[in-house]
């Protein structure tokens, strides 16, 4: 066996314990009785130790230096490449911090909880000064071995390749045009009127809906499901993937665009190629990739008015409520296109939702280099929610700087993969209409040319190839946030 095949049969072993691991917290997400939680917590905290185990295995590192010598095919290369990622991923980081920092995280993120709607930032910040400070070691750790520096390093874990050099070219050509664009917007929007639903939508009627949607997106229900979960999230395995969403009964406009958003996701997964099934090569590129199909399905697919139109139909249908002028295709567009400046990134429109965004990118960036403290976070949160969204949270830290989770566990250079994805799928779009008529197959209700363009140039493709290399080969140029600022000029002017 040589070294290369024998590294290939261990990160095959490393995927199957990974599938369990995978449904044992789709299963505690959507099924589980609260009295299984503590068994449970101990079953896949075993299964991680175990996981991590295999991954940092001593040997590996022999086997690697071997297989670099053994003659590859350019598949095979891209496939060690990536399989050496993930060990050197697993192994940078010695384990005494990673397990001081899952404390540290769980008790941040506890103590989050109550502290957020309380407004407690003193309380907050004992605890988050931890967590800060071993982000911070694991930064340096990170970037003496990669050469980088401590927040790029940061980035390499979600988005490798991408530099705070280049985030920093393409957000601040964002800041140049955004506000105003914001601006324009809502003044095109103040004077139209929404007709908002109201009633109530049951929970089984609006799954219904929810499944006639996926259907139309070609969700592969022979590899898949959709199930409720408090957080929605996208999980499981390729060939059999768990999708989950959240329903309110007073409103099922969230919930329906939710569905699209995560089904996005579930069709990059699903189209991953088989043969490098159980591979590092043949998982999904990076986070902003993966955004990047889930907003493509979202956003540039999602919220068009020929998907608005079929959503008109299937939703009134649903409801069996076709007399009711909430469900006219132009009440659903404007609702679905609705701006609002809001203090919630979760909460934040398609045209908005970059201004969070970036905030928080040079936020973060700067307090993992060591350029400012955690202290200083509200202060400069204030400052920057007023010059991006006109929005004071001066001691109103709940919709401040403590909303969001991402930080109280430590998942710092993770924002930008939302922003990221947004600009790929414009961009995809971009290219994707020189050879489809994409508003036409959206009409016809057959999408297949939409998403065999996205098979062959993005979930075909998996990690054979760095994140620049995939989006030069399927647009012909590496990210231009001009292809996001045309898509948004185009919906919202
Ligand atoms: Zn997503």
């Amino acid at each position: 066996m040589s070294n290369y095949d024998q590294l290939t049969a261990h990160y095959q072993t490393i995927s199957h314990f990974n599938h369990a691991q995978s449904m044992l917290g789709w299963d505690a997400a959507a099924n589980m009785p609260a009295g299984g939680n503590d068994a449970r917590s101990k079953a896949m905290a075993e299964l991680s130790v175990h996981v991590h185990r295999l991954s940092t295995q001593p040997q590996l590192g022999e086997w690697f230096d071997k297989a670099q010598q053994e003659l590859l095919s350019t598949e095979q290369q891209s496939s060690l490449r990536e399989m050496k990622r993930q060990w050197q991923q697993a192994t940078i980081v010695p384990e005494d911090l990673v397990q001081a920092q899952s404390i540290a995280g769980s008790k941040c993120e506890h103590a989050w909880r109550s502290q957020r709607p309380a407004n407690d930032w003193e309380g907050f910040e004992k605890n988050w000064k931890e967590v800060v400070k071993l982000s911070r070691e694991e930064a340096k750790i990170r970037s003496e071995a990669l050469g980088s520096t401590p927040y790029d390093a940061m980035l390499d874990k979600f988005e490798p390749g991408t530099t705070t050099a280049s985030l920093d070219t393409l957000f601040s050509d964002v800041k140049t045009w955004l506000p105003e664009l914001i601006e324009k917007a809502l003044d095109k929007q103040n004077s139209q009127s929404i007709i908002m639903p109201s009633g109530t939508f049951s929970t089984a009627n609006q799954k219904a809906l929810g499944v006639e949607t996926m259907k139309l997106l070609k969700f592969d229900f022979d590899h898949g499901r959709l199930d409720q979960s408090v957080h929605p999230f996208c999980g499981g395995v390729p060939s059999d993937v768990r999708i989950t969403t959240r329903y309110d009964e007073k409103d099922f406009v969230q919930a329906l665009m939710g569905i699209v958003h995560e089904t996005g996701h579930a069709r990059y997964e699903q189209g991953l190629p088989k043969a490098f099934a159980g591979l590092p090569v043949g998982e999904a590129r990076s986070m902003g990739v993966h955004e990047s199909q889930s907003l493509f399905f979202e956003m540039q697919i999602g919220r068009s008015k020929p998907f608005i139109s079929h959503l008109s139909q299937l939703s009134a249908n649903a409801f069996n409520a076709h007399q009711d002028p909430v469900f006219a295709e132009e009440n659903l567009y404007k609702i679905y296109t609705q701006v609002e400046k809001g203090f919630i990134r979760v909460d934040a429109d398609e045209l908005t939702y970059p201004a969070h965004v970036i905030m928080r990118y040079e936020i973060e960036r700067d307090l993992i280099n060591g350029v400012i403290e955690h202290t200083d976070v509200p202060a400069l949160w204030d400052e920057k929610m007023k010059a991006s969204l006109g929005l004071s949270t001066k001691g109103n830290y709940q919709n401040g700087c403590m909303q969001d989770i991402h930080w109280t566990d430590g998942a710092f250079g993770y924002f930008p993969s939302y922003t990221l994805g947004a600009m790929y799928a414009a961009q995809y779009k971009a290219t994707m209409q020189q050879t489809v008529d994409i508003d036409g197959a959206i009409k016809s209700g057959d999408l297949s040319p939409i998403f065999k363009w996205l098979s062959d140039n993005i979930w075909s493709q998996a990690s054979l190839h760095t994140t620049d290399d995939l989006i030069k080969r399927a647009t012909g140029e590496t990210l231009n946030a001009a292809h996001f600022r045309k898509h948004l000029e185009t919906r919202y002017l």
